[in-house]
């Protein structure tokens, strides 16, 4: 049975927008970020409507995997409706990316372009495939990792809560080892810093807070677009 040793989050405006449009919702065992997309706001309101629905944690007795994807989809429905009813929200949408701590076992639960790492000993995995047009593109053959992190459509989102009134969620079970290092980010990082240099910041850096302070202002010294 593992158990979380140290956690950190943080959200940063960056140096270019006037408005965050990443939420989080931080319980251990329980991680999500969300990041939201829409005109005048609307993406904050979307992104804080799927970290919300976590609020009461996952229901007793369900699969993990399972009670994720509803809560997922739960979101999902409220973010379709809020758009479909008010015109200042319509078009809004959000990622999701959610990690739970289980016995042995990280379930992680995804839509989007946000993203879940695991550095394990000498190697940083992506565990999430991104739901973008350069995602699928690279998934495909069609481009390398190196021309999708510089695309000029690297922002176009394939899959989001809120445009249509159902979601396909994946849902992945990974196994667990003492000592992993799992790390929920939206593109706000990953647009700005190449995982060869966030890497060695979760390597090297001497406590988890450190790190996330660290990427932080690798992402503003980068441009802080997002
Ligand atoms: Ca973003």
């Amino acid at each position: 049975m593992l158990r979380i040793a140290e956690h950190f989050h943080d959200s940063d405006l960056g140096r270019q927008r006037q408005g965050n449009e990443d939420n989080y919702y931080v319980r251990a065992p329980l991680f999500v970020v969300a990041d939201g997309m829409g005109g005048a706001q609307a993406g904050e309101v979307a992104s804080e409507i799927a970290v919300r629905q976590f609020e009461g944690g996952l229901p007793d007795g369900e699969d993990p995997g399972e009670a994720l994807a509803d809560l997922i989809q739960a979101a999902n429905s409220r973010i379709h409706a809020q758009a479909r009813s008010d015109a200042h929200h319509a078009g809004m949408g959000t990622t999701t990316t959610a990690a739970y701590l289980t016995g042995d076992t990280v379930v992680v639960a995804h839509v989007g372009d946000s993203r879940c790492y695991l550095l394990r000993a000498d190697d940083l995995i992506r565990l999430t495939h991104d739901h973008s047009l350069v995602g699928e593109l690279v998934a495909r053959g069609k481009l390398t990792e190196e021309q999708a992190e510089s695309h000029p459509q690297r922002s176009v989102i394939t899959r989001a809560l809120g445009p249509e009134p159902d979601v396909q969620v994946d849902i992945d079970v990974f196994p667990a080892r003492a000592g992993d290092l799992f790390m929920l980010c939206s593109d706000g990082l990953t647009s700005m810093v190449p995982e060869a240099r966030v890497k060695p910041v979760l390597e090297s850096a001497r406590s988890l807070e450190d790190a996330g302070r660290e990427l932080i202002s690798a992402a503003n010294e980068a441009g802080g677009r997002d």
